[in-house]
Order: structure tokens, then C-alpha cells, then sequence
């Protein structure tokens, strides 16, 4: 729920080869065969394109649960009461891709669950998490999501406004139960890829604001309402960031806050929550972001240094990771049609190599410019490269899945592409835009194909229109 920041526009590359590490771009299940075709968890795309179509998401389930339990596992080491620290829970922010499957997965390696809407809340419930397990975000929540939440008691509603406040407290009366809410601290820390930028004020839809007092105006009225029980303060400050010193400066100012609302009201909150935002590899001409082991070691250094220093005990902390448990973990696969070879004002020629997909099923290079890369799927080439730019179905020239890729210059019409990364933010953000019908999400796993999502059709799209 942030804006990510554009990379510098790289010179085309071609997709790196598949090679099985935990820091590619493809998920570890993803291997070219000895006839150039690519497979995923041992089922060959070509097989996979034919019998399910295209265009597809793809998941690879093992490299998905990995990822998840590799946060638990870290971030229970690093957060263990043996380390001086009060544990940690590991929510996975279900907006980055949820469904009963993928929920049920996480939920089976240790993760929580974070919701930010009723559907979202629905399919987690639906999927068998327990409501104590599930977290509810979001900056314009309803009656009916926060009734939802109360109904199925959810483990914390994070309050995202002053009028929420009084809103959570008076149905929380109406159902007659107390409400386990935390506050969504704005901290002025903003971070995405590299950089981050820590200001006082803040100008966005999202949270409290620390500097304005905002936030701490929330925590005292919330202290005033019984039916509302503070279990913590939250932050969460940007997305794909691969540079952990942000978190740090905001684990800072939100401890702070913490130990400040503790010396005057006698109310220690139990919880922080330091957000998610971890970034991932999309191109492999982009850095390797920090294992979980290293995310986990560094956010447990600087929770244990501040409160030292201000001599408050250590919270619960916990963390919400979305991209980096889902993205790594799928790839798009589309299959090839039209190819125009187009002049540049500047001499030279652009590829522009068509695919049955588009915009409607990621969203992201249109929104962010974000840089994805692209492979052939189907077979080896041994030709030279071109310039390619790999663009969609839709009527809108921003359609463009990959802005710059180097592909065999014989690439054609029936060709299968896979693009890499897509696991998050994908069919998560899909759109029935030129009344396309939103691909399927199988799931990939010891050479059998679940589907975990089936592929729209143009006759669920026509039973939604009551003429
Ligand atoms: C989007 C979001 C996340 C997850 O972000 P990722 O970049 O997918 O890790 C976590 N917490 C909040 C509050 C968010 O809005």
C-alpha cells in the first residue's frame, strides 16, 4: 500500500538462466531440460501451456513454503527469549496474493495472516486460520469488515484514523466484546529500494502521524475506552526495500513512542509491529536483497539497542512480509503472437513481441515502471539478440509487461515467455480491462499441477452484466 520507486532504465539483458538459488530471479523449482524447455518443480511449461492455456501464473509451491518458513524460522531465532528478546510473529500480507491454497500453506509453515478488506479476511477465515491469527489493516474500513473482525476475533485491527477510534469502540460494545486494536504510526521514515527519507511530516492517506501528535492523541484515546485493549504500535514504511537502515530509524521512533506513552500513562504497549516491504530480485541486474536470517538479525539489533538505551523491556515485535514470500515464488506464462520490428527516431529498431496478457494481469510496469525480464520457454535459441520490448493485448500503448529484454532475434508467434517474478502483485492487481477474463494460478509441485485459482471465462464476465 505504497508507492514503490522507479529503477534507472537499464540496457536490455537477457533473462539470466534458471540455476535453482534462493537470490535468483526464478523460483529454486524453475530448470531449463536438455531440450531448452523450461519446467517448474518437474512439470514442463509446454505441457502445462497446453493443457491449461495461457496466458498462466505459476507457483511453485515448495519455493513459496520455503520462503515463509525461512521468515518463522528466522525471525523465532533472532527474537528468542534465550536472545533477550520477547519473540515474534510473522504475518504474511495477503494483499501481495491470497487464496485458500496460499493461505493455508503459510498459516502450515508458521506464518499469521494480514488482511486489509473482507475479502481478504474471508478467504483467510474460509481457508481454516483462526481469527486470533489474523490481522486487520486498512485505511477506510467498514462497519460490516470491522463487525467481520470483531465477529471472528481477530487477533488486532489496526487502527488507521481518530474517527476509527470511536467507531471500533462502539461496535466492539455492540458485539460485546473488547477489541484488540493497535495504532499505524506514520514516522516519517519512507524507504523503497535504496534510499530511504525520514522527514517530519507526513503527507499520505495512511496511518498516525508521530510528529503531528496525531499518533499519540489515537493511543490515548483508545487508553480511555474500555472496550478497546492497545496491544501495540505499528509502522510500516515502504516496499521493495532492499536497504535495512530504514527500519532501524523507524523501529527508533516508534519505540520511542512506546517508552514516552509508558512513562506517562503506565501503559507499556506489548507489541510493535515493524511492517513489511522486503524487496526481491526482478531482473537479475538488480541487487540481492537481504536473506530473512539477516532482516531478522538486524531488526532484532536495533529493537534490543533502543530499548536498552531507553531502558524500556523489549516488545513482541512483529513483521509483515508479502513480496518476498509470494513474488520470488511465480512466474507469468504467455504465449507469443504478433512481433513488429519498429523504427527508433534515434536509428536502430525496437522489437516489440506481443503477448496474450498484458496489463490487465500485471499492472505493475504501467503503475511504477516497474523493470521485470522475460525467457523463451519452449525451446533454446541460438540466435543473435535483439531489443525487444515485451508488450500486451490491451488498448492502451503504456500495455508493456517488460520494458527492455534482449531476446533471440528468431523469436515468434506460438513462442512461450516467462516472466519471472510475478508471484506478488500480479493476480492480485488483475483487471478485466478490455473485458480480458484474469488468467488461472496453478500451483506446481512434485510434477503435478493444482489449480488454485481457475481461469475466468468470457462467460463469468457476462453473468456479472444484468443488461
Ligand atoms: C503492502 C503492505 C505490506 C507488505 O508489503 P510487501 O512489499 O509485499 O512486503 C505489509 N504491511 C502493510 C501495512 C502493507 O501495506
Amino acid at each position: 500500500m505504497s508507492a514503490e520507486h522507479a529503477a534507472p532504465a537499464a540496457a536490455p539483458r537477457t533473462a539470466p538462466e534458471p540455476d535453482g538459488a534462493p537470490t535468483g530471479v526464478w523460483s529454486t523449482g524453475v530448470s531449463r531440460g536438455g531440450d531448452g524447455a523450461l519446467s517448474v518443480a518437474g512439470v514442463d511449461l509446454r505441457e502445462l501451456a497446453r493443457t491449461h492455456g495461457t496466458p498462466a501464473y505459476v507457483v511453485d509451491e515448495a519455493d513459496l513454503r520455503r520462503r515463509a518458513r525461512a521468515f518463522a524460522t528466522a525471525f523465532d531465532a533472532a527474537f528468542a527469549e534465550s536472545e533477550g528478546m520477547a519473540g515474534a510473529d510473522v504475518y504474511y500480507a495477503g494483499k501481495a496474493f491470497l487464496s485458500l491454497a496460499v493461505a493455508r500453506w503459510v498459516h502450515e509453515e508458521g506464518l499469521r495472516i494480514d488482511t486489509s478488506t473482507a475479502g481478504e479476511l474471508a478467504v483467510a477465515l474460509r481457508a481454516g486460520v483462526p481469527g486470533e491469527a489474523i490481522g486487520l489493516h486498512g485505511n477506510n474500513k467498514s462497519d460490516d469488515e470491522i463487525r467481520t473482525a470483531l465477529a471472528h476475533g481477530v487477533g488486532r485491527i489496526v487502527v488507521d484514523s481518530l474517527a476509527e477510534v470511536g467507531r471500533v469502540a462502539a461496535l466492539a460494545r455492540e458485539a460485546g466484546v473488547r477489541a484488540p486494536v493497535m495504532v499505524r504510526v506514520t514516522t516519517g521514515v519512507h524507504a523503497g529500494g535504496h534510499h530511504f527519507i525520514a522527514t517530519a511530516h507526513e503527507d499520505q492517506k495512511f496511518g498516525l502521524s508521530l510528529a503531528s501528535g496525531a499518533a499519540r492523541k489515537a493511543v490515548d484515546e483508545i487508553l480511555a475506552h474500555d472496550e478497546l485493549e492497545l496491544v501495540g504500535l505499528h509502522s510500516h514504511i515502504g516496499s521493495q526495500i532492499v536497504d535495512l537502515a530504514g527500519f532501524a530509524v523507524a523501529a527508533r521512533a516508534i519505540l520511542g513512542l512506546r517508552a514516552q506513552v509508558a512513562a506517562e500513562t503506565g501503559h507499556l504497549a506489548p507489541e510493535v509491529d515493524l511492517g513489511g516491504g522486503y524487496g526481491i530480485r526482478y531482473t537479475g541486474a538488480d541487487d540481492v536483497p537481504p536473506a530473512p536470517e539477516q532482516i531478522a538479525r538486524t531488526l532484532a539489533d536495533a529493537v534490543r539497542d533502543v530499548c536498552t538505551e531507553l531502558g524500556t523491556p523489549v516488545p513482541r515485535i512483529s513483521v509483515e512480509p508479502g513480496r518476498s514470500i509470494a513474488g520470488p515464488a511465480g512466474l507469468t506464462l504467455y504465449r507469443v503472437g504478433t512481433v513488429k520490428e519498429v523504427a527508433l527516431d534515434g536509428g536502430g529498431t525496437r522489437t516489440y513481441v506481443s503477448v496474450d496478457g498484458g496489463m490487465s494481469d500485471n499492472i505493475r510496469t504501467a503503475l511504477y515502471e516497474a523493470e521485470y525480464t522475460a525467457t523463451l520457454a519452449d525451446r533454446r535459441s541460438d540466435a543473435a539478440t535483439v531489443t525487444a520490448r515485451v508488450v500486451g493485448k490491451h488498448c492502451e500503448s503504456g500495455d508493456i509487461v517488460v520494458r527492455d529484454v534482449a531476446l533471440p532475434a528468431d523469436v515468434r508467434a506460438g513462442d512461450l515467455l516467462a516472466v519471472p517474478a510475478t508471484g506478488a502483485y500480479g493476480r492480485s492487481m488483475a483487471s478485466n480491462y478490455n473485458l480480458v477474463p484474469r488468467p488461472p494460478v496453478l500451483a506446481l509441485g512434485d510434477g503435478e499441477v493444482r489449480v488454485l485459482v481457475r481461469r475466468e471465462t468470457v462467460d463469468d464476465l457476462l453473468a456479472l452484466d444484468l443488461g
